[in-house]
């Protein structure tokens, strides 16, 4: 009898085990770049419109000089775009202005949603006697596109009937697809961070209206998006913001339990 309720209790125990969450989430902590702090090449500054300000002037602005304006672009800055890093006093101040980024824990293998409020206008699959082969979020224009997951720009050009469009290939072989911008910030060979700004949307290209259109590819297939994505991400509960304390590019000493 002791047996038979030694086993049941073991087999419960085991049972437990099974059905329980694993106390290491395995999520990942990732920093959304928004409108006034954004990384590129692993630097954290802001995409700046070059009409009408001279390096000097913006190099100025964020505390930084056109020595390191030059460097963190590796060279290109004659684009209408122009990434400026920012100083540690630039950046404090913004944080403590309340412009910190929204900082999420998020399933690595999922892709994030491209832009903050992710209002899905249209989805993947039959539309217009046609085909649709992405996810489309309606935005207003200039709004920042963000990478969905980590990759390598392999394109950021004019695509046609895309606009302009930024193509990023994955480790695991898919491709994500961001159309219609206003404006593509990377550049070809970039590596980029999952949460990096890489375009400003628009109505480029075949559009009826400003939004981004994502597309997921493998081999060159068309998948539905909403297969990869996360969900929750949108939620204001779950949103919490880098601070003061928060050290740039030491996600995981970030504390997330005290907002
Ligand atoms: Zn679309």
């Amino acid at each position: 009898m002791k047996k038979a309720i030694l086993l049941i209790s073991l087999f419960l125990s085991g049972a437990l085990l099974a059905v329980q969450p694993e106390a290491d989430t395995g999520l990942e902590t990732v920093t959304i770049d928004n409108k006034v702090i954004q990384v590129y090449n692993g630097e954290i500054g802001r995409w700046e419109e070059t009409a009408g300000q001279s390096l000097n002037s913006l190099a100025h602005r964020f505390g930084t000089t056109v020595k390191d304006i030059y460097r963190v672009n590796r060279g290109h800055v004659s684009d209408d775009y122009v990434f400026v890093p920012m100083s540690k006093d630039y950046y404090a101040e913004l944080l403590r202005s309340g412009y910190g980024r929204r900082i999420l824990q998020v399933d690595p293998r999922k892709l994030i949603w491209p832009v903050e409020t992710p209002n899905r206008s249209s989805g993947f699959g039959n539309r217009f006697g046609g085909h649709h082969n992405g996810l489309d979020f309606a935005c207003p224009s200039k709004t920042i596109v963000v990478a969905a997951m980590d990759g390598t720009v392999i394109r950021s050009q004019w695509m046609g009937g895309f606009g302009n469009a930024v193509v990023i290939r994955h480790s695991d072989g898919t491709e994500t697809t961001y159309a219609h911008n206003t404006k593509v910030l990377v550049r070809i060979g970039d590596d980029v961070k999952r949460g990096q700004a890489i375009a400003l949307s628009g109505n480029t290209g075949r559009s009826t209206g400003p939004h981004v259109h994502l597309e997921v590819r493998f081999e060159n297939i068309p998948l539905d998006p909403e297969d990869f994505l996360q969900y929750g991400l949108a939620r204001p509960e779950t949103v919490v913001r880098e601070r003061l304390e928060d050290q740039p590019g030491e996600a995981s000493a970030l504390n997330l339990q005290d907002k």
